[in-house]
């Protein structure tokens, strides 16, 4: 490290520049040589590196201070003449820098957030409707298992009589922090306390009742209101029934994902309710009153003379109520299908005959013959398929 840039000149910045034109004119270089910024970059590396080690002399007062005095030599006295990135706190000299041009660097939890309450994870699980409890809502109770306040220990985890001690890793931070040099000037590495798992306390006597954790296991009946109009997949959340926070932070939610059982007769689209209702060909062809189900009950809708199998009819306001607002409804499509029937007596066949043969045009007579199967899937044909 013979020739080693001037600090000053590397930032691009006059002798008696102030801290903020310091600190503006790392940023710049900074946001430009970043290493996640130009990956594999071997000369951006070394330019990154050089401008964070500029930086970290000189916005620190005293070491400013010497590096103005003594120059390079300052720091000289480590191994290898480089400066010594492993004393300093790299949180509070770049965490700022670095929130601001990548939101967090080093992908650990900012700093705001150690040792503050914090909501508790979000718990999920599931409840099974019908599809009618579905469009109308429903009220289900579930069983779920909740952590709650140890009642020994009121959530302390300390054994009755003693209480917990302030973590003397972390200070009761919670985290610590890694500064590690690399190719990419240096890595902060934010982690949970390894001896106090994060809470930032020590237990030398733990409760004997919830081994310390402050909390129990306890099975719990809940009721879930589940909306008119929910659809499958949907959750519903009951808010403060998830973990608990840590250091006083609120509870996590329950979210209860709803899974809507098939229905055998109407299938569901957004709003809108799909099903298929059979007639009568002689209600098909003269037109007449059906009873068609809904998720209201039966209705009876009037077929028009000369219906066609197929035919598509909208019930309006019959569909799933909105979830926002119960009045607005969806739509209900029947789709009417003509049966044909089968296992007729020989009388029914008879009158069939006659007919088919009243619609060609021929006499019908009293004579009737065995028509053969090929026959008469052609003349089923003819019946149904006359719009083509
Ligand atoms: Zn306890
Ligand atoms: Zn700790």
């Amino acid at each position: 490290m013979a020739d080693k840039r001037d600090y000053y000149e590397v930032l691009g910045v006059s002798r008696g520049a102030s801290d903020s034109e310091i600190k503006s004119a790392y940023r710049k270089l900074a946001k430009k040589y970043h290493p996640d910024i130009n990956p594999g970059d071997k000369e951006a590396e070394v330019k990154f590196k050089e401008a964070s080690e500029a930086y970290a002399v000189l916005s620190d007062n005293e070491k400013r201070r010497q590096y103005d005095q003594f120059g390079h030599a300052a720091f000289d006295g480590g191994a290898g003449g480089g400066f010594d990135f492993s004393d300093m706190n790299m949180d509070d000299i770049f965490g700022d820098i670095f929130g601001d041009i990548f939101g967090s660097f080093g992908g650990g939890r900012s700093r705001s957030q150690s040792n503050g309450p914090m909501k508790g994870q979000n718990v999920r699980t599931s409840v099974r409707v019908t599809f009618e409890e579905a469009c109308f809502g429903v009220e289900k109770e579930i069983d779920i298992t909740l952590k709650e306040e140890c009642s020994t220990c009121h959530g302390t985890g300390a054994k009755p009589g003693t209480s917990p001690e302030t973590c003397s890793k972390c200070g009761g931070k919670g985290q610590v922090v890694f500064t590690q040099q690399s190719l990419f000037g240096m890595v902060r590495n934010v982690q949970a306390c390894p001896d106090c798992r994060g809470t930032g306390k020590i237990i030398r006597s733990k409760c004997p009742e919830c081994g310390g954790s402050g909390y129990v296991n306890k099975r719990k009946k809940i009721s879930v209101s589940i909306p008119a109009g929910i659809d499958n997949g949907q959750c519903v959340r009951i808010r403060d029934k998830g973990e608990p926070g840590i250091n006083g932070g609120s509870r996590g939610d329950l979210l209860v994902e709803v899974i809507v059982s098939r229905h055998p007769v109407f299938q569901r689209q957004d709003r809108d309710i799909y099903s298929t209702s059979p007639i009568t060909f002689a209600q098909a062809a003269l037109g007449g009153d059906v009873r068609i189900k809904t998720i209201d009950g039966e209705v009876i809708y009037t077929v028009k003379p000369g219906t066609q199998t197929d035919t598509r009819v909208r019930l309006r306001n019959k569909g799933v109520p909105s979830l926002r607002n119960r009045q607005v409804r969806g739509d209900h499509y029947v789709t009417l299908v003509v049966e044909v029937p089968t296992d007729m007596t020989q009388e029914q066949k008879d009158l069939l005959i006659q007919f088919d043969k009243a619609m060609k045009g021929e006499a019908v007579d009293a004579d009737i013959v065995e028509e053969k199967p090929e026959e008469n899937k052609k003349k089923k044909k003819n019946i149904f398929n006359k719009k083509k």
